[in-house]
């Protein structure tokens, strides 16, 4: 498949050519004509699947064949003609054609950095990011310039909105990129304010890593007959993490073997998954103790811990971190060589959100669950989800006294049989290839299997 097949114009093309691209990701293959084509669509797909350019080529296309402006003049040129008349300049609201809404202002700066790239033949069409700790006249000045696509984070956008600074009245496309990660940081009721000042005419694209539950419900809500589009890259099916169970008899054992795999030196840096906020601040407080660079991270700390925690991850000065689901969500941090299950998740959707904090960019990951002997319903649960069996392994002076679940008579996936131990491995023994090495596979393949828990799986909380 070629970009020429997907319809784009010659200018989108040779300036993706120019970029190096040299033909579309699977996302882009099935996004393109369809977006091109005017329908809404709703893709399940994550960041590196290359979903930036999924909306925003069609987009581009259908944008630069509508009709400029009358006058051809932004704002700034219509009053600066008007002070030339001797009239006093009217002021008027930036009327964009393209939103693009997204979480962070990192996200929306790196699309509008891509924008730029993929637009370079396309002068009249410019893109501005409209972000949260942006100064205000610096923003003033670039809504000035009426420019057709405005990347935006919700709360400033809103902001701009209120204080009658844009009028989505002539908006073309609405595009919400992970859409999901915006629910999860309470931007449900600024999502829900801004579609309703656009028009309903609109075309609308949503891009999220998940379409269950409340993404789903909202997808629905404001998208019409959406062709929906489901990608499974090898980052999502976590290819590229080796998952292990181990079984613990009890809390002491648990945390013995915690502390002895913590000490792997193939471990750069972990993420340790606690079902409760208190575990996590225990579990931090006797690494530190026990001579480890640990910290906690959950919903019951101030933002501002919480960004000055994950910084600290980032930089590598705390190597471990000890978390709960709610605040260890959309982590992304390169050096995660290990990520344990202290506590297994209690929906198997979260034990895959989990592990793919490793086996980031490209690098392989190690993925270990801290289980016991009556835990094998979850372990099957989450296997069933994933459709992938995980291993048992025992490592010699810390063997459990059980090391099965309960028999059961399947070999299907979470069929677990006494002594199973799926991947040959003999205690002590590690088949585990070092993190940080290139992953070998680079291609995406595949469906999505999808949970029928999802539907009826709570929001993301600490317990
Ligand atoms: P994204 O998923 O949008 O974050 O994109 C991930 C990376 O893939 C970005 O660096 C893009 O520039 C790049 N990319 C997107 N589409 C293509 C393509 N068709 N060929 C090569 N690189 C691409």
């Amino acid at each position: 498949m070629t970009f020429e097949a997907l319809g784009l114009n010659t200018s989108i093309i040779k300036a993706l050519t120019d970029a190096g691209y040299t033909k579309p990701t699977p996302v882009q293959e099935q996004a393109v004509p369809a977006a091109i084509a005017g329908k809404d669509l709703l893709v399940s797909s994550q960041t590196g699947s290359g979903k930036t350019a999924a909306f925003m080529l069609p987009s581009l296309h259908r944008l630069s064949a509508l009709e400029p402006a009358a006058g051809g003049k932004t704002h700034n040129q219509e009053m600066q003609a008007a002070r030339a008349r001797g009239e006093r300049p009217r002021f008027k609201p930036a009327q964009p054609k393209m939103l693009v809404l997204t979480p962070t202002r990192e996200l929306a700066l790196q699309v509008t950095t891509n924008t730029d790239k993929y637009s370079v033949n396309l002068r009249r069409l410019k893109a501005v990011s409209i972000l949260g700790g942006m100064p205000y006249p610096k923003q003033m000045q670039l809504l000035a310039k009426n420019p057709e696509i405005l990347v935006a984070t919700p709360g400033r956008l809103i902001d701009h909105m209120e204080s009658g600074k844009i009028d989505f009245s002539q908006l073309e496309i609405l595009v919400l990129d992970e859409a999901d990660r915006m629910l999860d940081m309470g931007f449900i009721d600024d999502i829900e304010k801004i579609v309703a000042a656009t028009p309903a005419s609109r075309q609308t694209m949503l891009f999220s890593a998940t379409l269950d539950g409340v993404v789903g419900n909202m997808a629905r809500r404001i998208t019409k007959d959406p062709q929906i589009i489901q990608i499974m890259t090898a980052a999502n099916k976590h290819e590229n993490i080796t998952q292990r169970v181990h079984f613990v008899d009890d809390l002491s054992h648990k945390n013995r073997l915690l502390d002895h795999l913590l000490r792997d030196e193939a471990l750069d840096q972990a993420v340790v998954f606690t079902a409760t906020k208190r575990d996590a601040d225990t579990i931090a407080d006797r690494l530190n103790i026990a001579g480890f660079s640990a910290a906690a991270l959950h919903g019951d700390m101030h933002q501002g811990a919480r960004n000055r925690t994950l910084e600290s991850l980032r930089r590598g000065h705390v190597k471990i971190l000890i978390a709960t689901d709610v605040a260890a969500r959309g982590i992304d941090v390169p050096n995660i060589t290990h990520v344990f299950n202290y506590d297994l998740p209690k929906f198997p959707e979260d034990y895959v959100h989990r592990i793919g904090r490793t086996g980031r960019a490209g690098r392989n990951g190690l993925a270990i669950s801290l289980v016991n002997h009556a835990e094998g319903m979850n372990v099957k649960r989450i296997e069933r989800f994933t459709k992938q069996l995980i291993p048992v392994n025992v490592i010699e002076g810390y063997e459990p006294k059980k090391t099965s679940f309960p028999p059961r008579s399947s070999s299907r996936p979470g069929g677990w049989k006494p002594g199973d131990n799926r991947n040959g491995a003999k205690p002590g023994q590690r088949s585990f290839s070092k993190p940080g090495a290139p992953r070998k596979e680079g291609g995406y393949k595949g469906s999505n299997p999808r949970s029928s828990e999802g539907a009826a799986r709570r929001s993301y909380g600490d317990r």
